[in-house]
């Protein structure tokens, strides 16, 4: 299952859609799903890191699903998606993010907790959540 919260500034009126969950695809995948798949858009660096690990793991498993990240230097929100690699249970892959304008590591926000953010657009710290939706797979 999947969420979207809509954000908008209320200083110059631009609006954000945000995503988290799973959005209108499985959750789990083999190594041959996720390669193909269309709708998994892999950075080229996790693609050839999944290619890598799959060579000496022969049980790999995939979790794909989209996050909240906010920067804690600028305060600016994005959603990435985030994409885990397993064998049996153990985590030997995930990817790490770097917030596009400062570049500073991303962790993961709780979205509920999030007070406020920063505009893309405008820099003014007006920018708050609205709306929130379930999105049904
Ligand atoms: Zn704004
Ligand atoms: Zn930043």
């Amino acid at each position: 299952m999947g969420y979207s919260y809509s954000f908008s500034c209320s200083k110059c009126g631009y609006n954000q859609q945000l995503y988290e969950g799973w959005r209108f695809m499985d959750h789990d995948h083999t190594v041959r799903e996720c390669l193909k798949s269309p709708l998994i858009k892999l950075h080229h660096m996790t693609r050839k890191k999944i290619i890598e690990l799959s060579k000496t793991n022969k049980n790999l498993h995939i979790k794909t699903e989209y996050r909240i990240f906010r920067c804690h230097n600028c305060s600016q929100i994005s959603d990435k998606l985030v994409v885990q690699v397993f064998s049996d249970d153990q985590l030997l892959h995930e990817t790490k993010f770097r917030c596009a304008t400062c570049q500073t590591g991303l962790k993961h926000t709780n979205i509920h907790s999030l007070k406020y953010a920063i505009c893309p657009k405008c820099k003014s710290n007006k920018f708050r959540k609205e709306k929130e939706l379930v999105l049904w797979n």
